[in-house]
């Protein structure tokens, strides 16, 4: 619980030195996120816990850059925060927001491809066609996904 507490504080810092481009970039509402996993399941799993404050260190690591004004490559973080949804992917099976959405649609578009060849004889109908139904099942069941709490 402490990590979380000052993990949130950490990142309300950095959104104060960052620029708004650099913030989109960063997507700061991950990390909390994937920082309230971590604390959720740190009671039951070490690595989770190990991984908070990993991440707390991270994220001190660029206040303590920003206040003594030293370069700091921030969008390194994302880099780390990849290997910590890697487990909360893994180990504990939550899934990220877009996770079928990004699935359904490189699905619908190689299908598409294919149907539209085969038979349309229009590729890019096909494609488009694909596209279409690949988003629109993909973001079904993301949003049923997100329903069950199976989400970041
Ligand atoms: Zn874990």
């Amino acid at each position: 619980m402490q990590n979380l507490e000052s993990i949130t504080e950490l990142l309300e810092e950095i959104e104060r030195n960052c620029d708004p481009k650099t913030l989109k970039k960063l997507n700061l509402s991950m990390t909390k996120r994937v920082a309230t996993r971590l604390d959720e399941y740190s009671e039951s799993c070490e690595a989770c816990g190990k991984m908070l404050s990993e991440l707390e260190t991270n994220l001190q690591g660029y206040v303590d850059a920003f206040q003594s004004n030293e370069p700091v490559n921030i969008l390194e973080h994302r880099n780390v925060r990849k290997g910590f949804i890697d487990h909360l992917a893994k180990i504990h099976k939550l899934l990220q927001d877009d996770h079928f959405v990004s699935t359904y649609m490189a699905l619908g578009l190689s299908l598409g491809l294919i149907f539209g060849m085969v038979l349309f004889d229009n590729l890019a109908m096909g494609m488009m066609l694909g596209l279409v139904l690949g988003i629109a099942i993909g973001s079904g069941k993301d949003a049923d996904a997100k329903k069950k709490g199976k989400t970041i």
